[in-house]
């Protein structure tokens, strides 16, 4: 993908402006432009890469360094019940921006926020068969 036209690279590049929070040398933690609750935020590595599937591993110390950090500093700022980070992978699980990226959400007691249900627990041998599948194409 050529990188100018891909907004989270021109957000690092300072190219457009963020409400910018962090920054080392591998990673930027900026304010969500539609937050889901005060405070979120997103930390992205200064890589180009769409997603976990191709995400450059050099970065992932520093991401969740990134992470940690920022995740302290909105604990101290905000009065917060708790963080959830998210990350969205494809267009089906809602990913909108292909640069990878991490969500940062403080939530709060009053959030309106629900808890994903779980669903019954599958028979022995369905769980036994998706596991097999996958460790065959690890
Ligand atoms: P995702 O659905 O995981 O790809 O999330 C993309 C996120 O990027 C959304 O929460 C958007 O609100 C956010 N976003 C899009 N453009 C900008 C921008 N220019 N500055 C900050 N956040 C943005
Ligand atoms: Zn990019």
């Amino acid at each position: 993908m050529n990188t100018t036209h891909c907004i989270f690279c021109n957000i690092i590049t300072k190219s457009i402006p963020s409400y910018i929070v962090y920054e080392d040398d591998m990673c930027i933690g900026f304010l969500d432009i539609a937050p889901i609750t005060k405070g979120h935020t997103l930390l992205v590595p200064k890589v180009h890469c769409s997603n976990i599937l191709d995400f450059d591993l050099h970065y992932s110390e520093s991401v969740m360094h990134g992470l940690q950090i920022v995740s302290n500093a909105i604990t101290k700022a905000l009065s917060v019940e708790g963080i959830q980070i998210l990350q969205n992978n494809g267009s089906g699980a809602g990913q909108m921006v292909f640069h990878i990226h991490w969500h940062i959400i403080p939530r709060y007691a009053d959030d309106g926020l629900n808890h994903w249900q779980g669903k019954a627990t599958p028979h022995k041998a369905e769980l036994q068969g998706i596991a097999d599948s996958i460790i065959s194409n690890l």
